[in-house]
């Protein structure tokens, strides 16, 4: 239709200003700025993403601190009087009644456990001590290697009900894997409790983001190329809302021209060697932390075949082949993926 006078064309002009104020006005709707929130916590930098009015953020920021804080309380391996200290100090002895979140993430990281054979291990506890990142400087003697060694074993982790039991005294817990995870999830579950209506809240390379930008642009993530600084891999949304990265930059250190690095093979009782850096997707932050750090230790390829054998999951792994840095990824990630030139060999 073609508008034959001015007024025709003024007309039409207020209409559409009255179509976007009606629109601003709607209820529920979120800024196409989000507001970015940075906190200390769980020994980590906490980034949050909100798609929120201001006046709304500060008491929801509080609240997913408050998670965060309640997970760290309860399963850091640094603190005495946190649940998974308290069950590694009654090691032998007797069992301990965990609260609901302890008992959910052991839940998950036993199950890890048992299907990765043990690559994933929360009994790590006793090596992580005795290899003291992120302050060492050397590795441990090898006799003490071989002592700590002997209090790993995921099949002497029992859990009945909510009663967590280590079987052999001196066995320890170490959640590091797993809860940074579970906090993001429970963060993010009080975001959306209180009304956000889209976000991300990633804590040291564990991201979890929830409902659509309302710019309507798609989520986008950057994945830390392992070996060459600031190169990003991009990927796109794969529909899984969560994903984790570890890698063996995080915290190291060399010895006799030889680096070294926290994530641990329970085989070995050392550093594992198979993988640069693993990413995985899942559809919890908790899944995704356990399965970035278990595809590490597995290398890529158990690592895939763990990632093949699981519904929604997917996962990216560099590793290093007769000297060459090497990646693979899984089929769900074939379109999803973007290698910029500084990410190629
Ligand atoms: P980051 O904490 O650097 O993000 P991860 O999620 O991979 O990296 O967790 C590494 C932490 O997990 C270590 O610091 C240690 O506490 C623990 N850990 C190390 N090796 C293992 C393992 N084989 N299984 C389970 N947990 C491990
Ligand atoms: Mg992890």
């Amino acid at each position: 239709m073609a508008i034959s006078n001015r007024s025709g064309v003024r007309r039409l002009l207020f209409s559409a200003i009255g179509l976007v104020m009606v629109l601003w006005l709607l209820p529920g709707r979120a800024p196409v700025a989000p507001i970015e929130r940075y906190h200390l916590s769980m020994g980590t930098l906490v980034k949050l993403v909100l798609y929120a009015d201001e006046d709304m953020v500060d008491p929801a920021v509080d609240g997913a601190l408050a998670e965060l804080a309640i997970v760290d309380s309860l399963m850091s391996r640094y603190s005495l009087t946190s649940e998974a200290c308290r069950i590694g100090a009654l090691a032998g002895k007797a069992a301990f009644t965990a609260s609901t979140p302890l008992v959910d993430v052991i839940e998950r990281s036993s199950y890890f456990s048992r299907v990765t054979g043990g690559a994933f291990d929360p009994t790590v506890g006793a090596l992580s001590v005795l290899w003291n990142f992120p302050e060492a400087m050397a590795p441990p003697m090898e006799a003490s290697i071989d002592s700590a060694l002997a209090l790993v074993g995921y099949e002497d982790l029992v859990l009945d009900g909510d009663r967590v039991f280590l079987r052999r005294h001196g066995m320890q817990l170490d959640l590091g894997a797993a809860a940074k995870g579970f906090a993001v999830d429970r963060a993010v579950a009080a975001l959306e409790g209180v009304g956000i209506v889209a976000g991300l809240v990633e804590a040291g390379g564990d991201i979890r983001f929830w409902g659509r930008k309302p710019d309507g642009e798609p989520w986008r993530f950057g994945i830390r190329h392992p070996r060459v600084a600031d190169c990003t891999v991009l990927s796109a949304d794969v529909g899984l809302s969560s994903l984790a990265t570890s890698g063996d930059y995080e915290q190291t250190f060399e010895f006799e021209q030889i680096k070294y690095h926290h994530i641990l093979d329970p085989a070995t009782g050392r550093p594992a060697r198979k993988t640069v850096s693993a990413t995985a997707w899942s559809t919890s932050a908790l899944d995704a932390d356990i399965l970035s750090t278990a595809l590490f230790v597995l290398g890529p390829e158990e690592g895939m075949k763990l990632v093949e054998s699981h519904d929604e999951v997917e996962a990216l792994m560099f590793y290093e082949a007769a000297g060459r840095l090497e990646y693979v990824y899984s089929g769900g990630l074939s379109t999803a993926l973007q290698f910029p030139d500084c990410a190629r060999n």
